[in-house]
């Protein structure tokens, strides 16, 4: 162990951090499945797990193994090299995606920017001199330039022009107006969106996963890429292991991040069909992309949610907490939607002040986005108990707030 010990973070003390985020003021230095401690050791129920990260919670000691193990035998050698853990961390991938190819990168907006770069090549590669992609309104790709071009949120746009060119943007849901873009640019060469809006506030399509069977027949009229974000989405968080596994389609690239190495910084850009083999020898590449290190955590992360069953825990568990919610706030003006463990409570009016109300009152940790939606990211593998005790304290923190 370390023989390094950090002072306490003061309020007022100047730091040499870019304030980039608003951070609140407490630290955690220890976890245990769906449970935070502070030094203090005072323990929070942690549901929403590094913002859908730690889908199998906090220091798994599966996960934990492997990395301390794997750190103390070897970490990075290169794409340079054949790298065994690489190759069936690829093979467990593409047996839970049914997809044929798989690039490793280190995070979701990489992951995103990979896919760009796979639909301009296709496009290129079709005779289109200047390839579009079609976008979400209140999508969110990520904060690299093309993928914070691609996001529906002028916020994160703000002040970064020029942007990067060529995305048209369409209402989430509204099969009309892509059609609509369609015979407005002859140009469009693939679809970018997200199964379920994360971001966004827990948005589901007004028809459900149909949509992304509407998405994949116009795709297949136009002969375009059908791309889908499961960055958030993915890794057993909405009760399959992809959310577009609720449908009988299949993208033709699929890129995830977040749950794919609970915690550790790993990212994916999948591709099957037309889109495989677009990127090829010195057309992409990421030093740090599957390392040995990386990849062993991908190939047991996902051993471990196929161990634990947990997708299949996942749907039945965040089944139970959503019929729960609405059964327990039945009288209160709430809508509560989502999959899984994906779960949004939309409450009447704007509640940013709950994050601190939850953490402080009730030691529960939670999100809120999109200004008045509580966001539930818990663990996948959350047991019954947990849930109960989850509810517990939400319902308590609701019904002290409407
Ligand atoms: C988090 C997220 C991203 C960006 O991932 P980073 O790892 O932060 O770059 C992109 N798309 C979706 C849907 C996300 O939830």
């Amino acid at each position: 162990m370390t023989d390094i010990t950090l002072a306490p973070i003061q309020p007022d003390q100047p730091s040499h951090l870019m304030a980039t985020y608003g951070r609140q003021a407490i630290s955690f230095v220890r976890g245990r499945g769906a449970y935070l401690y502070t030094e203090d050791g005072t323990e929070y129920l942690d549901a929403l797990t590094g913002i859908a990260v730690c889908g199998l919670g906090h220091a798994h000691p599966v996960i934990a193994e492997a990395i301390a193990e794997q750190a103390a035998t070897l970490v990075h050698t290169s794409n340079l090299f054949e790298i065994p853990w690489q190759t069936a961390a690829a093979q467990k991938l593409a047996e839970v995606s049914g997809m044929e190819e798989i690039f490793f990168s280190n995070s979701g907006a990489e992951s995103n920017e990979g896919a760009i770069k796979i639909a301009r090549k296709f496009g290129t590669q079709q005779g289109v001199r200047l390839p579009k992609i079609i976008v979400a309104e209140q999508s969110f790709h990520g904060r690299t330039l093309a993928t914070l071009s691609a996001t529906g949120n002028k916020k994160v746009q703000d002040g970064f022009a020029p942007l990067v060119n060529d995305f048209i943007r369409v209402p989430f849901g509204d099969v009309e107006a892509i059609q609509e873009a369609a015979l407005q640019h002859p140009d469009i060469v693939a679809i970018l969106i997200e199964p379920i809006q994360g971001e966004g506030g827990i948005n589901t399509a007004p028809q459900g996963f149909s949509y992304l069977e509407e998405v994949r027949n116009i795709c297949n009229q136009h002969n375009w890429l059908m791309m889908l974000d499961e960055i958030q989405t993915g890794n057993g968080r909405t009760g399959k292991y992809f959310a577009y596994q609720h449908t009988n389609i299949v993208p033709d690239v699929l890129t995830t991040a977040k749950g794919l190495g609970n915690g550790f910084p790993v990212g994916a850009v999948m591709t099957q069909g037309k889109a495989v083999g677009l990127l090829g020898p010195g057309s992409h590449g990421s030093t740090y992309g599957g390392t040995v290190l990386g990849s062993r955590v991908v190939y047991t992360v996902i051993d471990t949610i196929q161990k634990e069953n947990a997708v299949e825990n996942a749907a039945v568990v965040g089944r139970y907490i959503v019929d729960q919610l609405r059964a327990k706030l039945a009288d209160k003006n709430v809508r509560v939607r989502g999959f899984g463990m994906m779960i949004g409570i939309q409450l009447p009016k704007d509640c940013a002040e709950l994050v601190a109300i939850a953490r402080d009152q009730h030691k529960l940790i939670i999100n809120v986005t999109a200004g008045s939606v509580v966001r539930l990211l818990p663990p996948i593998n959350m047991t019954q108990a947990q849930a109960d005790d989850l509810l517990e304290r939400l319902v308590a923190l609701i019904n002290s707030y409407l």
